[in-house]
């Protein structure tokens, strides 16, 4: 999911909308906005869809006037049940005896349905099925004085990942799990204070990038400028890898690196550890595309665009259903054929999840007559779901989960499939030494199973990492 929020403009709810327009990657299934003003109080929308289809009409933008705002863009995650519904989607508000506060929150709560249980039992209604709604309980059970002191309260219970922006009637709230597994960053406007998932919704709106939150951090804006609080224990920080690799968009800008400069040298990392004789180089655009550049780049092997993407399909993977996520890939990617008959073809792309992709793929590139298909992944093979806020299927459906490299290559039936090592990732990301096993650098669980916090309601349900 992707959160923004603003204090301190005019027409907050209108950079919320490009904001959240800039972070429509992140999630795209529905969006929500709040906003507060001294004449009419808190007032919301939430729809479903595209934010530059449901955020941009007046009819919508006029109910959302104030200095303040909030804002999510929704991509439903591996607690989610069933299909979205629109009480599921963020922005949530509560009423508290101080005032109201909203909360949009990006991530995975992984004791959530344990604390959901308990909170039922002692007579709290739950409106949505979200993990995230449980801080909103948790927050009217505290007995603090204030709001960012209640939320304290109420996240020092949750376990997992959370960047949360948060808005009361005059102050903007930012937080970041301890771990900070999910990004969130501090800009300015003008005299005005933006936070976002990532600095590519600061550049929509010409504001400053001035610093991440930082993990364990909770910042309070206010007329009377900016708090930093340390609510919870530290503990070192282990930022999600494969925001680097896939989920963030190439211009931003993450712990001072560039997310195209560190995919690039995924892609010269995968050319020196997995090196083969071909023709042309080829992403799977959009998401390997970096990679391959840098591919090319280190093996000489000239760069082209073999596959052409649809720009008016959104990410194939975030669609929720098994059977639209099957006609997505043709409808969003098409085989260039003229360029790619009779050549040996290395393509490129960020990761093999059930592998859906990389079988369509092959399939019209050797019906468009390539002589050769060779597969190089952006990241070591997904074995392992994520229950941190990236949208992973079960266990079993994972390809690695069940396969070798080999027998993944026969399964895809390509001529190779190479994916880039644990230590070739790290070094890509900027760790020189490679990972750290005794205490690795970043979360990696997706590839390696080292889960760095217990995802509690799996392990109930029967999971073994
Ligand atoms: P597969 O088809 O193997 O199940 O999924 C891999 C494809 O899904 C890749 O092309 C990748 O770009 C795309 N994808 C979209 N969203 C996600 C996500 O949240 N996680 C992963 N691992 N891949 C995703
Ligand atoms: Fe990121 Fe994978 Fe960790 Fe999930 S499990 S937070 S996708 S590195
Ligand atoms: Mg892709």
């Amino acid at each position: 999911c992707g959160v923004f929020g603003v204090i301190g403009v005019t027409d907050a709810a209108s950079f919320v909308a490009l904001g959240l327009h800039a972070l429509q990657h992140r999630g795209q299934e529905a969006g929500g906005i709040m906003t507060h003003c001294p004449t009419s109080g808190f007032q919301s929308a939430h729809r479903f869809g595209l934010v530059r289809d449901t955020f941009t009409k007046a009819g919508v933008m006029d109910t959302l006037p104030g200095p303040i705002g909030i804002g999510h863009v929704r991509y439903s995650t591996a607690g989610s049940k069933g299909a979205t519904q629109i009480r599921d989607v963020q922005p949530f508000f509560g009423e508290f005896a101080m005032g109201g506060a909203a909360i949009a929150h990006n991530g995975n709560v992984t004791n959530a349905e344990s604390i959901r249980r308990e909170l039922i039992e002692r007579g709290s209604i739950f409106q949505s099925s979200s993990d995230s709604e449980c801080i909103i309980h948790l927050m009217a059970r505290s007995f603090q004085k204030t709001i960012p002191e209640r939320m304290k309260d109420a996240l020092r219970r949750v376990e997992g990942a959370f960047s949360i922006v948060a808005m009361t009637r005059t102050k903007l709230i930012g937080v970041r799990d301890p771990l900070g597994v999910r990004p969130l960053v501090l800009g300015r406007l003008g005299d005005g204070w933006v936070l976002s998932s990532e600095t590519c919704a600061l550049d929509i709106i010409g504001a400053d990038f001035l610093r991440e939150v930082e993990p364990g951090e909770m910042v309070v804006i206010g007329p009377d400028g900016l708090e930093s609080h340390r609510p919870f224990e530290t503990r070192g920080a282990r930022f999600c890898v494969f925001e680097h690799v896939y989920f963030s968009r190439p211009d931003s800008i993450i712990g001072g690196r560039s997310v195209y400069e560190t995919r690039r040298a995924i892609g010269v990392e995968l050319a020196r550890e997995a090196a083969v004789e071909a023709d042309l180089v080829c992403p799977v655009p959009d998401s390997g595309t970096p990679a391959a550049i840098g591919y090319s780049q280190e093996s000489g092997i000239p760069y082209a665009m073999g596959i052409i993407r649809n720009q008016y399909m959104g990410r194939t993977f975030i669609e929720p259903t098994e059977q639209i996520r099957n006609m997505g890939v043709r409808l969003k990617l098409n085989v260039n054929r003229a360029l790619i008959r009779g050549k040996r073809i290395i393509l490129v792309d960020d990761s093999v999840v059930r592998g859906t992709t990389s079988m369509k793929i092959k399939d019209m590139i050797l019906d468009a007559g390539a002589a050769e298909v060779h597969f190089r992944i952006a990241s070591p093979p997904t074995a392992w779901p994520c229950f941190y806020g990236v949208d992973t299927p079960e266990r079993e459906k994972l390809l690695a989960s069940r396969m070798t490299e080999d027998e993944m290559r026969d399964h895809i039936g390509v001529d190779s499939l190479r994916f880039i090592s644990l230590d070739g990732l790290y070094r890509a990301v900027g760790e020189a030494g490679g990972r750290n096993n005794a205490c690795p650098q970043y979360c990696d669980a997706c590839f390696s199973g080292e889960y760095p916090v217990a995802p509690q309601d799996m392990l109930d349900k029967g999971f073994k990492p």
